[in-house]
Order: C-alpha cells, then sequence, then structure tokens
C-alpha cells in the first residue's frame, strides 16, 4: 500500500497516516469529516515537474492548469504562485480565478457552449485567451469584442482524430465529438478563414485536447504531428503563422496498483521533441507550447477521510463498510466506475484480515466507492482514507439527500490550513424560499 502513497503521504511506526507532517487523526478531529486533505508540497511537485523540463529545454511555453479538476480559491492562489495559468471552463471559475488575485491575461477560457453572457463578462474581464470551439461562438466573440472596441486574442479547437486512452490511442476516433472543429472534414480551415477575416480576433493559434488519464505519449506525439501538421498547411495555403501551440491536458494518474503513469517529465519531453522536430524540418518558428494538466496536478495530493459507522455482512456474498460521505463527494466510482484504493488510517499496519466493499450514506445502491478492498476488521469509528482523490472529487461534489458539502484543508510543513470550510445545515437552504 505505502507505494500508493505519494507527496509527503507516510505511515507512522504505529500505522498512522500522515500527510504533510499531519496526522490523519488530529485532522480528522479539529475538521471532522469527510475531509479532503491536500497536499500542498505534491500539488507544488507536479507543477513544477511540467514547467522545469520546458525550461531545462529553452522552449518557450505554458502550463494552464485545467481547473474544473479542482477549483477554489486556495488553489488558484498557490498554482499562480507558482507560475502556472488557468484553464477556465465556466464563469463561475473565472470569477473564483479573479476573486483569488488571477491576473485576467493568466487566464483562457474553454468550452463548447459558453453563453453569450459568459463571453461577455470574460471580455469585459479583460480575459487573456477565448479557446473558440464553433462557429457560433467565433462569430459571437468577434461581435462582442468589435462592440467594446477591443481585440481579443483566441485559440481554434480541433479535434486532430487523434483519441487516446489510457493505455493506447486510436487515429480517427475523436472526430466524432462535441468539441472543437473537425480538421478532416474542413471545418478547422473553415475555421481559420473566418476567423482571420475578424478585425476584432487575433488568432494566436490551435488547440487540441486529446483524451484524460493518458498513461503513455504516443498518442500526445501523434497528436503534436497532425497539429504541425496543420499549422504547415495553414501556412502554405493562407499565409498564416501561429504562435501558440495548445496541446491540452490528460496525463494519467496512480489511482490503483494497475496505473502506471509516466513523471510529467517525460510526457513534455516527447512532445517538444515532436514539435521542434517538425519545426525545424520546415522552418516553422518554434510556436510557445502550453499544456494543460488537470487531474495530473492535484489527484494524487488529495486524500479523502471518512468516518466509518455501519456494516452489514450478508453471510457468503459480501461485507458492506459505511462511511459517513459518498457520491456526494466522490462520485467517480458511482458515474463511471473508476477504482480507488486505501487503507485505514488510524492502524494502515496492521494485516488484512477480510475483503469489504467500502459503501457511502446516500440514497442510492451505486453509491459504493470502492467494490472490493482488503482491509484489517473495519470498526465503527475507524478512520478510512481514500487515496487519489484531488481530483473531480471536491470539484463534482453535490447535495444529494441534503448532505453537506465536506471541509478542505491544505497541509504541509506539520501546519493545516482550512481551504473551504465546511457546510452547515444553514448553508443548505440560504437559496430556498419559502412560499
Ligand atoms: C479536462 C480538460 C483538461 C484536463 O484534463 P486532465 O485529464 O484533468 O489533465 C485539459 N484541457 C481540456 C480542454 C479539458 O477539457
Amino acid at each position: 500500500m505505502s507505494h500508493l502513497l505519494f507527496g509527503t503521504s507516510q505511515l507512522t511506526e504505529d500505522g498512522q497516516l500522515k500527510i504533510g507532517g499531519c496526522l490523519a487523526t488530529d485532522l480528522a478531529k479539529t475538521y471532522g469529516t469527510p475531509l479532503f486533505v491536500y497536499d500542498v508540497a505534491k500539488i507544488k511537485e507536479m507543477a513544477r515537474g511540467f514547467k522545469q523540463t520546458f525550461t531545462e529545454l529553452a522552449v518557450p511555453h505554458k502550463v494552464m492548469y485545467a481547473s474544473k479538476a479542482f477549483s477554489c480559491q486556495a488553489i488558484y492562489q498557490l498554482l499562480a504562485k507558482e507560475g502556472l495559468g488557468f484553464d477556465v471552463v465556466s464563469a463561475g471559475e473565472i470569477y473564483t480565478a479573479l476573486s483569488a488575485g488571477v491576473s485576467p491575461s493568466d487566464l483562457e477560457f474553454h468550452g463548447n457552449n459558453k453563453t453569450p453572457d459568459e463571453l461577455t463578462y470574460a471580455i469585459n474581464e479583460g480575459i487573456g485567451t477565448i479557446v473558440v470551439d464553433n462557429f457560433y461562438e467565433l462569430n459571437l466573440v468577434a461581435e462582442i469584442a468589435e462592440a467594446k472596441q477591443q481585440t481579443q486574442q483566441i485559440l481554434l479547437r480541433v479535434t486532430p482524430g487523434v483519441d487516446a486512452h489510457t493505455h493506447d490511442y486510436i487515429l480517427t476516433g475523436q472526430e466524432d465529438s462535441k468539441f472543437g472543429f473537425d480538421v478532416k472534414s474542413g471545418q478547422a480551415d473553415q475555421a481559420l478563414q473566418q476567423a482571420l477575416t475578424h478585425q476584432s480576433l487575433q488568432v494566436a493559434g490551435v488547440h487540441c485536447h486529446i483524451g484524460s488519464q493518458i498513461f503513455d505519449t504516443a498518442g500526445f506525439t501523434a497528436a503534436a504531428e497532425r497539429m504541425m501538421a496543420l499549422l504547415i498547411k495553414w501556412r502554405e495555403a493562407y499565409d498564416y503563422t501561429a504562435t501558440i501551440l495548445n496541446l491540452g491536458g490528460g496525463f494519467g494518474v496512480r489511482y490503483t496498483e494497475t496505473d502506471t503513469p509516466l513523471p510529467p517529465q517525460d510526457y513534455v519531453t516527447h512532445v517538444v521533441s515532436e514539435v521542434k522536430k517538425l519545426a525545424c524540418a520546415t522552418d516553422y518558428p518554434l510556436p510557445i507550447i502550453w499544456i494543460e494538466p488537470g487531474r495530473s496536478i492535484v489527484a494524487e495530493a488529495g486524500t479523502t477521510l471518512y468516518t466509518i459507522g455501519s456494516r452489514k455482512d450478508v453471510p457468503g456474498i459480501r461485507k458492506f463498510v459505511a462511511v459517513d460521505g459518498g457520491m456526494g463527494d466522490n462520485i467517480r466510482p458511482a458515474l463511471y466506475q473508476a477504482k480507488y484504493t486505501g487503507l485505514l488510517a488510524n492502524r494502515a499496519l496492521e494485516p488484512a484480515t477480510e475483503t469489504v466493499t467500502i459503501v457511502g450514506k446516500y440514497c442510492e445502491s451505486g453509491d459504493r466507492l470502492i467494490e472490493s478492498i482488503d482491509l484489517p476488521h473495519a470498526e465503527v469509528g475507524d478512520l478510512f482514507a481514500m487515496l487519489t482523490t484531488g481530483a473531480y472529487g471536491y470539484s463534482m461534489a453535490n447535495h444529494y439527500n441534503r448532505n453537506p458539502k465536506p471541509a478542505v484543508v491544505f497541509v504541509e510543513d506539520g501546519q493545516s490550513k482550512l481551504a473551504i470550510r465546511r457546510e452547515t445545515l444553514v448553508d443548505l437552504i440560504m437559496l430556498d424560499q419559502q412560499l
């Protein structure tokens, strides 16, 4: 199990989980459970890992954290300090980032159906980049910027026909996607031609994103190759030269033993060498390379602490162990059978004596966090730590069953700081109106 503990997470000699120098049991006592704990050192390590490789290779770059993975003021502050920019996908994420002091120029706005209100808000706030997804939006952005007599920097999102799945990638699959301009059918060419006619748009380059939780570099290099080929074609056909090539995110993380992600350095090295090779061969000015890691920045840094309550042993069938949260705070297992692992944070070194299913407290049979895990006999009051929950956990949290959302703490060097306070019952009725 210890090989699934990341960053500063470790077990003490008596089997207590410690993160950022703080005992999990102390954190649970201070803040209550369920509790999301983020290891600040691990987040910094990942952010620096991506940036450092670009810097060592002397390649102009920008690392944009895909903030949908985990969005709150504290994470924007932390990563802005690390020199990252941000991929945002709603007025809510833009507002949160700006309220945390992020410069609007460090934001890029993504989404397949940004509303007119959201686009107006983003442009009014001086957002750095809008990643234009479709023809409707292209005209809308041009109109809004023109009315303000502003020039808006945009990227064109294209689907290069590379669809990466966890361990491999396929060509052409991604054409059946709701995102972006399709390359093969000529939509992307058409989008560029249209965009270039608008005075209010400054077309800085192109974007693609080939998938998520990807473990090898082949899909990324294939995408880089196709994107460069497109840019080279556009230079010939339209005398257009891009300054930004955004290759998206999707770098894998380790949820269980069977996941085998590469270090950030490997992804960056491969992508850079592919882009450089093609740029060199065609005398294309090396574009600024952007990447958008989300999951890989925060997933492994996050741990969710739950208190164990009831059990139900169905003889010969299954042992259910229930925790005080579930699909309201970590919905990925219920949503798409995502696999996780965990441990008893207060006695992790005791030998496992039984195989159990970890379930939540929500009124859905599918509210299972971990289908099958070997643990010491779990008792009422034990602390269960679900590992690698830093991405798409809290950010997908919901109020199903009117359970308040958990608290989030950041830990570092033996100190813990509240990043998001626990919701109260009063918070739950804040928007309600009595009729
Ligand atoms: C979700 C998303 C990302 C981040 O993906 P991860 O798998 O979390 O790294 C990056 N770019 C775009 C456009 C996305 O939609």
